[in-house]
């Protein structure tokens, strides 16, 4: 195995346990981790308990170079991972004068003087630590040196959590010379296994690096891990992977299909519009989630009912009789209708059976049609999409998204 160094991620929190709010920090965390050119080792979920949290650290601090906590430093009787963890490194906690001064501006917001008072616990800093102030919330994050590295504490809400976790990554990535991050390409349009088979051969005359390909519904993501072959070794194996992908790789720098999308728009200079019934707003969603997206997407309807397609989009009525709504000729129209109306250079329409009822022998359960209007020329297409509600949906918004890059790529 290589030697990238070990880490291990906790989430303390005794709702994280009980099923009462869902981890995503460790997930995130892990990841961004690997990112870096880290080994996560465990990820490890605790409850708010002193001697289960102070063992659990003890342990992996023990193991690892890398330990990062998230969660309990908070102000609350529950919040107690800076005590276990002073606890498990055998350090002592003082007041950073800072941090208390950083918090009397908090103490408004509270009536009861109880409630004033145990806001300063948070801080309560580990001997040697430093000190990581929040962009956003009261709780301080810290960095404490460990016999192997560095223990990191984190807080438990996401928000607060990831700006200090992109600030610690900056600092690690910086320090830290043997971290080779993994190359990650992500492509749509083809299977998994067709995807592992084009990339093992491209890979066969690259020592020294480790596949892993990771698939979820209709996209898959492909990354190669350094194993000896060092940064060049895996930029030349990305390189290679991506030769073998062609096309159907839409990113080699992680970027999700959206945020693709939305840079190659601005780069040819494109508008883009949507016209969806049975993705419901998902590829408007998804493309207005990517800062800067308002200079490229013009809008989205969502055509749910055909009195809607007919009075907003301009699709007949002699269309939806004769050939219904999941039809080439609705998807035509729905493209073309929502091109003129929010004057878009590229517009894409969606329309079809997401289930689990309104399928038929003709059409069943998972067949949708597309539409893409460019320049007063629309082009259709069928696909059958396999999965339930949420499958079908997800895998029409990828593909509608994939038909706007594939577009454009040529432009
Ligand atoms: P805490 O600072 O531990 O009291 O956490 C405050 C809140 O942040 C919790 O009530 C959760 O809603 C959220 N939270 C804590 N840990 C996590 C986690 N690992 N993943 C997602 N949300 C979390
Ligand atoms: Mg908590």
């Amino acid at each position: 195995m290589s030697d990238r160094p070990l880490a291990a991620v906790v989430g303390v929190g005794t709702e994280l346990v009980t099923g009462l709010r869902t981890d995503t920090n460790t997930a995130e965390i892990a990841a961004a981790l690997l990112g870096a050119g880290f080994r996560v080792a465990e990820m490890v979920r605790v409850a708010d308990d002193a001697t289960l949290i102070s063992a659990t650290l003890r342990r992996l601090t023990g193991a690892c170079s890398l330990v990062v906590v998230t969660g309990g430093l908070g102000p609350t009787h529950d919040d107690i991972t800076r005590e276990a963890a002073a606890d498990a490194l055998g350090v002592s906690m003082s007041r950073d004068p800072e941090t208390e001064r950083r918090l009397q501006t908090f103490t408004s917001r509270h009536r009861d003087p109880d409630a004033r008072r145990q806001l300063f616990t948070q801080a309560d800093v580990l001997e040697g630590a430093t000190v990581v102030v929040p962009t956003l919330g009261t709780a301080p994050g810290q960095t404490v040196p460990t016999p192997m590295g560095h223990l990191v504490l984190l807080p438990g809400p996401p928000a607060e959590m990831r700006p200090m976790l992109a600030t610690l990554l900056a600092t690690l990535l910086a320090t830290s010379s043997q971290a080779v991050a993994p190359a990650r390409l992500r492509c749509t349009g083809l299977t998994e296994s067709d995807a592992q088979m084009r990339v093992q051969r491209a890979l066969e005359s690259h020592p020294g690096v480790e596949l892993t390909i990771l698939a979820s519904p209709a996209d898959i993501e492909i990354v190669i891990f350094d194993d000896g072959a060092g940064e060049a070794g895996v930029a030349g194996a990305a390189d290679a992977a991506l030769e073998a992908l062609g096309e159907d790789c839409y990113s080699r720098d992680g970027s999700t299909l959206a945020q693709v999308v939305v840079r190659r728009a601005h780069e040819v200079g494109l508008r883009l519009a949507v016209a969806e019934s049975c993705t419901g707003g998902r590829v408007a969603a998804a493309l207005t989630d990517i800062p800067g997206s308002s200079a490229v997407f013009t809008g989205g309807i969502v055509a749910y009912s055909d009195t809607v397609k007919t009075s907003t989009l301009g699709v007949a009525e002699e269309t939806l009789a004769a050939y219904g709504a999941v039809s080439s000729q609705t998807a035509a129209e729905m493209a073309q209708g929502v091109a003129d109306s929010l004057q878009a250079d590229i517009a894409v329409s969606i329309t079809g059976i997401a289930g689990p009822g309104g399928g038929t022998a003709d059409k069943p359960v998972g067949t949708v049609w597309f539409g893409l209007a460019r320049e007063d020329r629309v082009r259709t297409w069928q696909r059958s999409l396999f999965g339930d509600r949420e499958g079908v949906r997800i895998r029409a918004t990828v593909e509608a998204l994939d038909a706007m890059r594939r577009e454009m790529q040529g432009s």
